[in-house]
């Protein structure tokens, strides 16, 4: 299994990220958030991202974790925009078929009361990384997204790295 130092330090290894972690890889919200976009701007790493983790991390004025003690600038989107933009990065439009799949997910997380766009999206992207056989980059924050009775649906569960 591949470890966020190896993603992050060799050429040519490709992850999809989820909401939480395209806020932190395109604002360097974080080290390992820094070193991811530093990685794709040296052409070393490949990004996925759904394009309902593209709105979500857009209107994200914070990185949502309440002991964070990093400043959050406004004018997040016009990075995150800028950094899906990117020749490395590949944004997934949500299709029909990924759509209702996705959706399919979404009432398992809503049953259990875990609700919202950024849950949606993540639902999104774990569908992208899983088709992919790629590692999904996320947070520590966004763990409430992905319990043990979402990932349990998935053929084969993406290694959830946070950055
Ligand atoms: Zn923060």
């Amino acid at each position: 299994m591949t470890t966020l130092n190896e993603l992050l330090t060799t050429s040519g290894q490709s992850a999809t990220v989820d909401s939480f972690a395209l806020y932190r890889i395109a604002t360097s919200h974080s080290p390992e958030g820094d070193a991811a976009r530093r990685a794709v701007l040296d052409g070393a790493l490949s990004l996925s991202v759904s394009a309902v983790a593209v709105s979500t991390a857009a209107a994200m004025k914070t990185c949502w974790d309440e002991d964070c003690p990093e400043r959050h600038r406004l004018g997040s989107e016009t990075q995150v925009r800028a950094f899906c933009e990117l020749p490395g990065v590949r944004v997934v439009p949500l299709e029909l078929t990924d759509g209702v799949a996705t959706g399919r997910l979404y009432a398992v997380s809503s049953g259990a009361r875990i609700e919202g766009v950024e849950v949606l999206s993540s639902c999104h992207s774990l569908l992208i990384a899983e088709e992919a056989g790629q590692p999904l980059l996320t947070s520590g924050r966004a763990r409430y997204c992905y319990g043990d009775q979402l990932l349990d649906r998935l053929d084969r569960r993406p290694a959830l790295l946070e950055v």
